[in-house]
């Protein structure tokens, strides 16, 4: 599998590049299956030194003690040298994720950058309580502080953008960052690094180790790390719980999905089955916020499973270099064998799906997987409670509104979910009732950086994106001045009496 022309890289610790202690690991295109990127496997000796880089940068006051205006300016300018380089990060990003070269360039790498703009910007302009005498003769006010060190690690699946996602508000608010991003995705993190160099950062405040689980648990139990964001799966944020608690740590946690997707009689049936397979299928389902349970009222489901059919069929799967591919491959061998896992299981149960199920035909290389839908199945089955995190829906009939919001609120997951009606009231009252933390109304996927993104029930806690990020990765401090110089003074006897 090995090719001669792979691509090797460094990681960037404390302002170097370093190889690290341990061996290399191969990056694998998932479209060609051929080893396209090479990147040092940190070791625990790698991670603690990055941890001692980012903890020297933040003591010393170096990040934290600029204005904030300061702050801004270096990441505008990261985000300037991104954009300037940005054909050929998406090309860099296609490689390793096999995603749509439209996809990464047209979508991921502008709406990252817009995201680190968006966080440059608000950092300048946090609010709070207003100051004043809420005890007399004394005025307390607030501070926002950074919490010092952040250890982050990202998943695959939008590596450049959850890269931005992470080290953009914690950069803003103060802190400084050891960032690991995914095993078989860290080029485009890497190259973020070698931006920040070329903007001048200061040494130590954003470091960049690459590795495998070994090295994310290095990370997220280190003591010199005072809070530890995760994007990721579900079992990943409960391991990371674990490691963190011994030294108390504050997490951030954006895990798995399952979303809800739900359609009404009344709904335009074309239009939310075409918005439901391209939310389905964009990014090959390797979304948190794919479209994935579909909950149609039985007077329309026929129609409606049928027009999905169609959508799904006309999907284009191919070469994501090609400008006319809509899907690429899933990630990796196993994520092929984890999809296909579901598919069997699904069959073992006596489900089969009504279009698509498997490996794509014609494709000789790859881990290519068809567009596919599951129709009657029972709310319980595997296929409807848990992630497949591939381009695989389930579609349910439902009789009742009460009905559609139990099943669609029937899973441990609450990241993102949808309602497809033309009636107002009904479209406000899932918006209310749905426990999840996205709820698009006639549509299905499109996110905004002024506005949250994270999870509620088992989908996570803390929020990306928005204002709310950067609160996540600030901690409030309450100062209290004593106005009149007798803060120590004990009372007099007859004061003690009430004189
Ligand atoms: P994953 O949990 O397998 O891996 C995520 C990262 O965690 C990787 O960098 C991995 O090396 C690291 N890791 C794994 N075990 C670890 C441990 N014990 N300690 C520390 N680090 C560890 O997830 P993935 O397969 O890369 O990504 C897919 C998952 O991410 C899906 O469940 C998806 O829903 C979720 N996701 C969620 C959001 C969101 O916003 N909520 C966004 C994107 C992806």
């Amino acid at each position: 599998m090995v090719t001669t022309t792979a691509r090797e890289f460094s990681m960037y610790v404390g302002g170097e590049w370093v190889s690290g202690s341990g061996e290399m690991m191969d990056i694998v295109n998932p479209a060609t299956e051929e080893v396209v990127h090479r990147v040092p496997r940190a070791t625990r000796e790698d991670v603690d030194r990055a941890v001692r880089s980012a903890r020297e940068a933040f003591d010393d006051g170096r990040w934290s003690g600029l204005g904030c205006g300061e702050r801004s300016a270096y990441l505008n300018k990261l985000a300037d040298i991104l954009e300037r380089r940005a054909g050929e990060l998406a090309r860099l990003e296609t490689e390793a994720t096999g995603k749509p070269i439209t996809l990464s360039r047209d979508a991921d790498l502008p709406f990252g950058i817009d995201n680190l703009r968006y966080f440059a910007s608000v950092a300048r302009v946090m609010e709070g309580q207003a100051a004043g005498e809420y005890v007399p003769t004394h005025t307390s006010m607030l501070r926002r502080e950074p919490v010092g060190v952040i250890g982050q690690v990202a998943p695959w699946n939008y590596p450049f953008m959850m890269a931005i996602w992470k080290i953009g508000p914690a950069l803003a608010a103060g802190n400084t960052v050891v960032l690991k991003p995914a095993e078989n995705t860290p080029a485009t993190s890497i190259e973020i690094a070698r931006a920040a160099e070329e903007a001048g950062f200061p040494r130590g405040v954003l470091n960049i180790i690459t590795g495998d689980e070994e090295a994310g648990v290095a990370l997220t139990s280190h003591e010199g790390v005072d809070m530890v964001s995760l994007t990721g799966d579900t079992q990943t944020g409960k391991k990371i719980m674990q490691q963190a608690a011994p030294t108390l740590k504050r997490l951030h946690l954006e895990l798995g999905g399952k979303a809800p997707f739900v359609v009404f009689a009344d709904a335009d049936l074309d239009s939310a089955a075409n918005c439901g397979a391209i939310a389905a299928t964009t990014n090959t389902g390797q979304d948190c916020t794919a479209a994935t349970r579909f909950y149609v009222e039985r007077s329309v489901y026929d129609q409606f499973v049928d027009r999905m059919v169609r959508a799904m069929r006309d999907v284009r799967v191919g070469d994501p270099f090609d400008e006319s591919t809509n899907m690429g491959p899933l990630i990796s061998k196993e994520q092929l064998e984890r999809v296909e896992g579901f598919i069997e299981r699904a069959a073992q149960a006596g489900y089969k799906p009504v279009t698509g199920g498997h490996h794509v035909e014609g494709q000789q290389r790859g881990f290519y997987f068809e567009p596919t839908v599951f129709s009657d199945v029972s709310q319980d089955a595997d296929i409807v409670q848990h992630e497949v995190f591939g381009p695989v829906v389930v579609v349910l009939p439902f009789d009742s509104e009460d009905e559609a919001l139990k099943h669609a609120n029937g899973v441990v997951y609450g990241l993102a979910g949808s309602v497809h009606t033309s009636n107002v009231s009904r479209a406000l009252k899932f918006a209310k009732h749905l426990r999840f933390g996205t709820v698009w109304i006639n549509d299905h996927m499109p996110l905004t950086s002024e506005m949250p993104h994270g999870g509620f029930k088992q989908s996570g806690f803390g929020k990306d994106l928005s204002i709310y990020a950067l609160e996540d990765y600030t901690q409030i401090k309450h100062v209290m001045a004593e106005l009149t110089g007798q803060a120590y003074k004990n009372p007099t006897p007859d004061e003690h009496m009430g004189a």
